[in-house]
């Protein structure tokens, strides 16, 4: 209550925007993940790893736009990039000149990408990904993950929510080979697709291990069963996403996130035997519609930061970031001997508070997941008091533009913050 109360007082231009906004949009929002309690700070500007608030405080972003804002704030390459995007127009209604040199050098990073196609968010790629998959093999039902998320009306777990698409899935447990081989055995014949993120990333950035999804690639491949890979959040995770990291090399894959350098992109793809269904040259070919699917400002910042900043060097070097931060949180967990672990890899980490570094959700009892979420808010409102922002449920993407100092600094607050709330 104090901690709130402090950030209420703190805030009254973020307090009055969040009252007005009520008025048109629910709750103030139009995107439910950018709301925490009791309001949300909201943001005049951001320059590089610097957001700028409305009451004027400036706070280091881990947050990086839920991995969107890869390349930090308002950087020069993609600012260029863009002008020149709408100095030379930007609703041409035709093929421009970036779509083709982006899907070429996205299917050069991710060679299972032997054909993709864009479109408008995650979201998006996963649906037609997941129709593509049903029209391919004629079969209905998909399996998805618990902990899994796909976009906004593809979110699964445990009984799903009201507004998702009415598909017929079946909920399989992350991580665990036999208990997942066992539901593929009962229901092969229906599937349609497997769907899973080869780093579960908004289930709190627990990474898949090669070994259970090179089980899922030889089930797939038996039984008829298109493997896609949503890697919309993990492709940063090395030049050729998680795939390439895993060796594991699914059917199709969904994308998106940063690879619009920061305009609102979607692109699935994968096999040309599934793919050129699409050409509309082809007697019988499967429309694809989507009036901003090759949105110039997304084509041309997208193309510029992949190609000019975003290379296979760099990620190599952000993962390295992301692992001293997640090393420091974690060696600060067990000197002080408290219940606090980040997990993740590479750029994202995940703060849980728990002993045991988890590999799949945890179903804790209603009072565990209730201390959890007072630890979670404390966490974030004790960090924004000093100028360190990330999301209140603990998930950070680090971006480009973030310093080896600004990584310290997080460190050393860890370390305040343990010392401080212990007990
Ligand atoms: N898939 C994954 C793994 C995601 O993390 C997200 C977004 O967070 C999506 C799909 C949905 O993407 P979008 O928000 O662009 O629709």
């Amino acid at each position: 209550a104090e901690a709130e109360a402090r950030y209420t007082a703190a805030n009254p231009e973020s307090a009055a925007r969040h009252a007005a906004a009520r008025q048109p949009m629910p709750g103030g929002n139009t995107r439910t993940v950018l709301h925490y309690s009791p309001f949300p700070l909201a943001w005049a500007k951001g320059e590089g790893a610097i957001l700028t608030d409305f009451d004027g405080h400036d706070y280091v972003d881990y947050l990086g736009e839920y991995s969107a804002g890869l390349y930090g704030h308002s950087n020069p390459q993609i600012q260029a990039a863009m002008k020149k995007a709408i100095d030379d127009g930007t609703v041409l209604g035709g093929p421009n000149r970036y779509e083709a040199e982006l899907a070429a050098l996205i299917s050069a990073r991710f060679p299972s990408l032997q054909k993709l196609r864009f479109c408008n968010s995650g979201t998006e790629a996963n649906v037609f990904a997941l129709m593509t998959a049903r029209a391919v093999t004629k079969r209905g039902k998909i399996m998805v993950f618990d902990g899994g998320y796909h976009g906004g009306v593809l979110y699964f777990g445990h009984g799903g929510i009201p507004i998702n698409l009415p598909l017929d899935w079946v909920l399989a447990p992350y991580n665990d080979t036999e208990g997942t081989l066992a539901l593929i055995r009962q229901h092969g014949a229906d599937l349609a697709a497997i769907l899973i993120e080869p780093m579960l990333g908004s289930g709190g950035c627990l990474p898949a291990r090669r070994d259970f999804l090179g089980a899922l690639r030889q089930a797939a491949s038996e039984l008829g069963i298109i493997l896609i890979f949503d890697e919309v959040m993990s492709s940063r995770l090395s030049s050729g996403g998680l795939q390439a990291a895993t060796g594991v090399t699914p059917d199709m894959t969904t994308l998106g996130k940063y690879l619009g350098g920061g305009a609102s992109f979607g692109a699935f793809g994968g096999r040309s035997d599934i793919m050129d269904h699409y050409d509309p040259e082809r007697p019988g070919y499967w429309p694809h519609a989507g009036t901003f699917n090759n949105n110039v400002l997304s084509m041309a910042a997208g193309l510029t930061g992949l190609r000019d900043i975003y290379t296979p060097e760099a990620a190599v070097l952000l993962n390295a970031k992301g692992d001293r931060l997640r090393d420091g949180i974690n060696h600060l967990a067990r000197k002080h001997d408290v219940p606090l672990v980040a997990t993740g890899t590479g750029s994202f980490l995940g703060i849980h508070f728990s002993r045991e570094m988890p590999d799949r959700p945890r179903h804790e009892s209603a009072e565990v997941e209730a201390l959890h979420g007072k630890l979670h808010k404390l966490m974030h409102l004790d960090f924004i008091d000093v100028g360190l922002f990330f999301a209140r449920r603990g998930y950070m993407a680090l971006s480009l533009a973030l310093t080896e100092a600004q990584i310290d600094r997080f460190i050393a607050q860890t370390e305040e913050f343990i010392l401080s709330r212990k007990g």
